[in-house]
């Protein structure tokens, strides 16, 4: 359990993501699937720059097609930085930036105190990128087409337009969803709502996308058939997100109220530094259906013992081992405290990437809770609403 606390960043598919530094205090990397797209959109800009101006010799239309490949992405970046610096001026921190397939994503460390933060920080992104694309407009008026610097910022400008015009679409989580959710959650007065209506009308919306990018494919010819299967590529990706955004809030509603100490396996159950970890195995865990148990020293509660450590030693040796060989001192667990929510003990355990929090309160230790005592709570809260 005594894992690295700078848990792996991963991206939007849980893979690992390169990462490039940290600007603003929030670590900015890129998706291995970037480099994907990267290649791809550079060599889309290199055929269209060379077909397009017959004059150039294909190194410089390649050339060209690279730098404005790049400063695309440096474009969805400030893009990102422009929903993050907000949040950040708002008082929510930002985990990280990452460049993955389909784009740039923040990701904040919760959700905003109110729908003015939320509205805010969903319009900055655009805002950013409407900034960028008349400003490389301008820059292209006045080097005039034709010329490589003027074709590139032509492209620039106009890409970024279409990328703050496709973000306001209402369809949660683009940013057009979240300044609709900032709406409903000023209407209904209540976030949970907002997000699952918010995230219906996403769903509605992706699944609308992968039928037309389907169908671009199948009858558009072959110049669309690239553009329709990435259309319903990123149909799917947003129906994926919406889905989640709405389960996730099932979620923190089931288990709103509900508190940590309410749900823990309290410190009664001990054994002292002698046991074995047959005895605990046979006569804890097995008799008495438990999945923990605090182990003492003089008195004292120095550890925790899982059924999960207790499983990995051989059957054989059980009988031999001291059942503290297995325990995690409980320095090492990640506290949390008795009366914060179940769903925040949730988001404790993924950014420390545990399943296992001590609950304690100041230097008392109260407790363990699981994700199984978190997964019980939620199947009781279930049941009986059916
Ligand atoms: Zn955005």
């Amino acid at each position: 359990m005594a894992r690295d606390h700078e848990a792996a960043p991963q991206g939007p598919f849980g893979t690992r993501t390169f990462q490039l530094g940290r600007v603003f205090g929030i670590s900015v990397g890129v998706d291995p699937s970037w480099f994907v797209i990267f290649a791809l959109v550079t060599a889309m800009l290199g055929t269209r720059f060379e077909a397009q101006n017959e004059s150039w010799p294909t190194a410089l239309a390649w050339g060209a097609g690279l730098v404005a490949s790049l400063l695309y992405f440096l474009s969805i970046l400030a893009h990102e930085f422009g929903h993050s610096v907000t949040s950040q001026l708002l008082g929510l921190p930002v985990i990280s930036i990452t460049l993955f397939l389909f784009g740039g994503l923040a990701r904040l460390s919760g959700e905003p105190a109110r729908p003015r933060d939320e509205f805010l920080i969903a319009i900055a992104g655009p805002a950013v990128s409407v900034i960028l694309g008349l400003s490389f407009l301008l820059l292209w008026i006045f080097t005039g087409n034709g010329s490589v610097v003027g074709e590139v910022c032509f492209w620039l400008g106009s890409i970024n337009l279409v990328l703050a015009v496709f973000n306001l679409i209402p369809a949660f989580p683009l940013d057009g969803g979240h300044v609709f959710r900032a709406l409903l959650w000023t209407v209904f007065d209540d976030l949970n709502k907002a997000t699952r209506w918010s995230g219906l009308v996403g769903a509605l919306f992706a699944r609308v996308l992968i039928g037309m990018g389907i169908a671009l494919a199948i009858f558009g010819g072959p110049q669309a058939l690239s553009g329709g299967l990435f259309m319903a590529f990123v149909g799917w990706f947003l129906l994926r997100a919406a889905r989640a955004s709405v389960w996730q809030s099932r979620i923190k509603e089931s288990l709103g109220g509900v508190r940590v100490g309410q749900a823990m396996q309290s410190l009664e159950r001990r054994v002292d530094e002698w046991t074995t970890v047959e005895d605990v195995a046979e006569g804890v865990f097995a008799r008495e259906g438990l999945a923990f148990v605090f182990v003492e020293d003089s008195g004292e509660v120095v550890g925790l013992v899982s059924l999960k450590a207790v499983g990995a030693v051989a059957r054989q040796k059980r009988g031999f081992q001291r059942v503290t060989s297995v325990m995690t001192p409980l320095g090492e667990i990640t506290r949390i405290g008795p009366r914060r929510s179940l769903f925040e003990a949730l988001e404790k355990m993924e950014d420390s990437a545990q399943s296992v929090l001590l609950v304690a309160e100041a230097d008392e230790v109260l407790g363990v809770l699981s994700r199984e005592h978190i997964a019980r709570v939620l199947q009781n809260r279930i049941s009986l609403k059916n």
